[in-house]
């Protein structure tokens, strides 16, 4: 559990502001991820506070720029950022923990977080809302051009469940449902096929014309 950078006080994976002082903490930066501040204000505004973003360095194998509010200490990635950042903060996961992964979920659940559509800091048009990940739990705002807002604490949720496998059982999930959207499709063409064979096999025609029969009977 991490500590009130103000008064030490034990917090809450759940929140970033502490229930003794009431200061906010920058979960996700501190102590964290090395950072410098390349310039205090961009062009982007933060969808919460629309103030000014500030762009930070995260120094990743050279320059990483993402913008980061001073205020709620959210951050904006651009497109593939959060992959590249994830890649290479977590890496070597070979197993995947269920009973880790629900309880990341669970400590980290905000059950007062009111749902709230929040404009792109680039383009200010509103923001899809889509689950990160299989089984993360975190919902992310993402402009389809511009890339992707997290709210403070979300950056380090995804890193515990990607620590935890939620990336190797996100991958054995969207692997099942390849492999059942191709089963599905073959069992179509059979069925196609077996159709044309209805037409060229007399035997199959007359119980198919016998069914038919029935069917033209009952209604
Ligand atoms: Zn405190
Ligand atoms: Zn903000
Ligand atoms: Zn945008």
């Amino acid at each position: 559990m991490s500590l009130c950078q103000h008064c030490s006080a034990p917090l809450p994976a759940n929140t970033d502001k502490c229930i003794y002082c009431g200061a906010r903490n920058d979960v996700d930066l501190h102590a964290k991820l090395d950072y410098d501040v390349v310039r205090q204000q961009s062009e982007r505004l933060c969808p919460h506070c629309e103030k000014p973003l500030q762009t930070i360095d995260l120094h990743l194998d050279g320059a990483f720029l993402i913008e980061r509010c001073e205020d709620c200490f959210g951050l904006f990635f651009d497109p593939g950022q959060i992959e590249t950042l994830l890649e290479s903060s977590v890496s070597h996961v070979f197993e995947i923990n269920l009973e880790h992964l629900d309880n990341i979920n669970k400590d980290r659940f905000q059950g007062n977080k009111p749902v709230k559509y929040v404009k792109c800091p680039v383009c200010h048009v509103l923001m899809n809302r889509n689950a990160y990940g299989y089984r993360s739990g975190v919902i992310i705002d993402r402009c389809r051009n511009h890339g992707v807002w997290l709210d403070s604490g979300e950056i380090t949720h995804l890193m515990e469940w990607k620590k935890a496998g939620g990336q190797l059982l996100q991958d054995k999930h969207a692997a099942s449902e390849n492999r059942k959207a191709e089963s599905n499709h073959r069992a179509m063409s059979s069925q196609t096929n077996n159709v044309l064979d209805y037409r060229v096999d007399a035997d199959e025609l007359d119980i198919f014309n016998a069914v038919a029969a029935v069917i033209t009977k009952l209604f």
